[in-house]
């Protein structure tokens, strides 16, 4: 599968945008959500190299949030037909306006997301039509969320046989396997 450097930003974006959403399995009800204020937005937007949005307001944020539950469930979706129709819906209410650019000295690409668009907007084309990628590719269940039992992030799994479970094998994959060890040791002692 070809990833282009923009649609990797994309989908970085994506998986940074859905796991800002407060994990009320790990934290319960005083998880924090990740996007709690504009200067959070405004963080994230610099972060994620999200072009062109201007200035941020409260609206921005309201906005951003809405787009982020929509896609939370696209990486929720059970099948490729459930992820396309929430795809589309995000894609088609953002306005979209696809247009060819090799800005920054990156090849040739294309930008969805429709001039002066806001950052909702922009994320929700740019951000749906690298996730569209995927189901076109027959490979939507890439979209993933891991697999560790008090996680449930949002991840893509770009492995070779689409092997990955956990969203960083550093943490959560090497969490399970200590607790794994760990288990058997008991079980080895008692
Ligand atoms: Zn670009
Ligand atoms: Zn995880």
């Amino acid at each position: 599968m070809l990833i282009t450097h923009d649609t990797r930003c994309a989908l970085d974006a994506v998986v940074a945008l859905v796991n800002t959403a407060p994990d009320r399995v790990r934290d319960g009800d005083g998880a924090e959500d990740g996007l709690a204020t504009v200067a959070a937005l405004t963080d994230f937007v610099g972060k994620n190299d999200i072009s062109d949005v201007g200035v941020l307001a409260e609206r921005d944020l309201v906005a951003v949030r809405a787009v982020r539950d929509r896609f939370a469930e696209v990486f929720a979706a059970p099948d490729p037909h459930a992820a396309a129709s929430l795809i589309n819906e995000l894609v088609a209410a953002a306005g979209t306006t696809p247009r060819l650019t090799d800005h920054d000295g990156y090849d040739w690409h294309v930008h969805y997301f429709a001039p002066g668009a806001s950052v909702a907007d922009h994320l929700a084309a740019d951000c749906g039509m690298a996730l569209a990628f995927f189901v076109v590719a027959g490979e939507q269940e890439r979209l993933r969320r891991c697999e560790a039992p008090d996680c449930g992030h949002a991840f893509v799994d770009l492995s070779r046989n689409r092997s990955r479970r956990y969203c960083d094998s550093r943490t959560c994959g090497n969490r399970l396997h200590v607790a794994a060890y760990r288990a058997r040791r008991k079980e080895a002692a008692g």
